[in-house]
């Protein structure tokens, strides 16, 4: 059983440091990733390496070609932004009005937990921070499209990987710090079950997470 538990705990801890590595760019978009290198870089055996790229494969960050090997996906095209952002702005802010209605203490609570975890300003590597932020962004959205109660939605936004994504088109803390402020917004409109101006604040918040990436093309 202690095998199998520092094998699992191995698989973990890759998995985290090479999608912190892909999320902060320091994996270019596009490029060859090297089990053997990664393998050294961790000091660990190939074998959780492997296990951490099949897992972020599954979740679109990194493509494997038949004899060829793994690499990083490569960065969204202008073209595929706009029609993710379209699809946000259709879905969420709708899902949001859902869920206002929806809401109780006990979805509140959850909410405000995952926001909550986003805003504590952990030290440590700035990297891992901006990596969590992400997560906890798709974990956040996620939450409010299960409470809005549409599955097909809720999958169809969860195929895209959207922010694991628009995360990678840029490094840097802006795009995390203003998040925060809008997704209060989002949570006050929330708190007073509040259908309308949850809507608005979801509507907001998507166009203005656009325009802080926007600049990624230029
Ligand atoms: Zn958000």
């Amino acid at each position: 059983m202690r095998a199998i538990n520092r094998h699992h705990g191995l698989a973990e801890e890759a998995y985290e440091a090479i999608f912190a590595q892909l999320m902060a760019l320091r994996i270019a978009p596009g490029s060859r990733i090297t089990v053997d290198n990664l393998a050294r870089e961790l000091n660990v055996s190939q074998t959780p390496i492997r296990e951490a790229l099949g897992r972020l494969e599954g979740e679109g960050l990194v493509i494997k070609t038949h004899l060829i090997g793994y690499s990083a996906a490569p960065q969204i095209t202008r073209r595929r932004f706009d029609e993710l952002y379209d699809l946000r702005l259709l879905l969420e802010p709708a899902a949001a009005q859902r869920a206002a209605r929806t809401m109780d203490e006990g979805r509140l609570s959850v909410l405000k937990e995952v926001a909550g975890v986003m805003s504590r300003r952990q030290g440590g590597d700035e990297r891992v921070r901006y990596s969590a932020f992400a997560r906890q962004d798709s974990v956040f959205h996620d939450r409010i499209l299960e409470y809005a109660g549409n599955e097909l939605i809720r999958k169809t936004l969860a195929n895209q990987h959207t922010h694991f994504h628009i995360f990678r088109l840029m490094f840097h803390s802006r795009v995390t710090e203003e998040a925060l402020d809008e997704h209060e917004a989002l949570l006050a409109a929330f708190a007073a079950r509040d259908g309308r101006a949850a809507k608005r604040a979801m509507n907001d918040h998507i166009e203005r997470s656009r325009d802080r990436l926007l600049p990624a093309f230029e």
